[in-house]
């Protein structure tokens, strides 16, 4: 059973010294436990923030233990009642071949309609996290204008389909032409900014020329600076990541920004998607009919490999990943 542990604690980028492969015996499942074999392996920003030894919402990584993270993969032997060796299940599990996890912390796939790597993104966490974040926090009228940040990604590509779905005239913000091009041109989004080789602040004044009544942001910074200037009265800016201020080594400072939002009564929201854990079921009814009836579309970036998910998950952070990062690990 190869294993990936996390061995040191990253200051700015991870790199080669963060995590270490090694081998260890295939665990065996007890009462109530599933051994599962991993296909596909997520990688996700918000790992980044458990390699940091700080409180948060979710727990540090322990030093030297396998890293956790989504994981689809299929049952090999089952000393639970309700899965069966074969079965395609997902849940929270290790960056190793084979995992042992409770029944109870597992659910099932079904692999009749969409290819099973969807629960980890567009029919997953991310998905939801577009669908709870857009709806509900950022509440979309017919005709308003939303801006997302991330555009590109597993999140932002879902949140700009639904905002159109709502009606919305939608602005993208990604970081390179091939992604600027398949927003437009396969998604519908209505102007895409190619933050890396335009004027941001130009860029928007002309693709937002009634201002930004809804800014899902998924990375911070500069960028958000420059949406945020553009700000409608009462608008909703729903903070989504600050990808953009993860590897930072200094506290990043940014213009005061309350006097605008008190002036324009703007309501600014984080959350966090496990918040809705007891609607996750709307939300997959809803995401998977629009994806069976083509009304939402994805993408996937697969690595091939387990040895190459650190490369992976770093490569979230040159953008490299156009849609949802996968790592694919076994055959089905
Ligand atoms: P993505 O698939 O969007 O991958 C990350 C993308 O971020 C990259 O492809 C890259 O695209 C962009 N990016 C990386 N570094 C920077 C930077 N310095 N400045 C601007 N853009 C950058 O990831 P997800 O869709 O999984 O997640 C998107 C965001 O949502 C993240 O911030 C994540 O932490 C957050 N999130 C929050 C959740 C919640 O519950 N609140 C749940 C899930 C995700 P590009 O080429 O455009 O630079």
């Amino acid at each position: 059973n190869r294993q990936i542990l996390f061995v040191k604690r990253p200051e700015g980028l991870p790199d080669d010294r963060t995590f270490q492969m090694t081998e260890a015996p295939v665990p065996v499942p007890e009462q109530g436990e599933v051994l599962v074999r991993t296909v596909y392996l997520s990688v996700d920003p918000y790992m980044r923030g458990r390699m940091n030894d700080t409180k948060s919402y979710v727990p540090p990584f322990p030093l030297n233990e396998v890293i956790v993270g989504g994981v689809v993969g299929q049952v090999e032997d089952s000393k639970h009642p309700d899965f069966h060796p074969g079965d395609l299940v997902t849940g929270m599990m290790g960056w190793q071949d084979y995992s042992v996890v409770k029944g109870e912390e597992l659910r099932r796939v079904d692999p009749s309609r969409v290819p099973p790597s969807t629960a980890l993104g567009v029919l997953g966490m991310p998905g939801l996290t577009a669908y709870f974040g857009l709806l509900d926090i950022g509440t979309p009228k017919k005709g308003e204008t939303v801006v997302v940040s991330g555009a590109a990604g597993a999140v932002g590509t879902v949140v700009g389909q639904i905002a159109k779905l709502k009606g919305c005239r939608v602005v993208g913000i990604a970081g390179s032409e091939e992604k600027v091009r398949f927003l437009k041109s396969e998604l519908g989004f209505d102007a895409v900014i190619n933050y890396k080789n335009q004027d941001v602040k130009q860029a928007l004044k002309e693709a937002c020329p009634d201002g930004v009544d809804i800014y899902f942001d998924n990375v911070g910074g500069e960028i958000s600076d420059h949406v945020i200037a553009r700000i409608n009265d009462f608008a909703r800016i729903v903070i989504c990541g600050q990808i953009a201020l993860y590897n930072l080594e200094k506290p990043d400072l940014a213009p005061r920004i309350e006097p605008l939002l008190l002036m324009k009564r703007v309501k600014m929201q984080g959350f966090i998607v496990s918040d809705y854990q007891n609607r996750y079921q709307e939300g997959l009814t809803h995401l998977s009919e629009w994806v069976a009836e083509g009304k939402i579309k994805y993408r996937e970036n697969i690595v091939e490999g387990l040895e190459n998910t650190p490369e992976a998950f770093l490569g979230l952070f040159r953008g490299e990943n156009l849609g949802k990062q996968l790592v694919k690990v076994s055959e089905i």
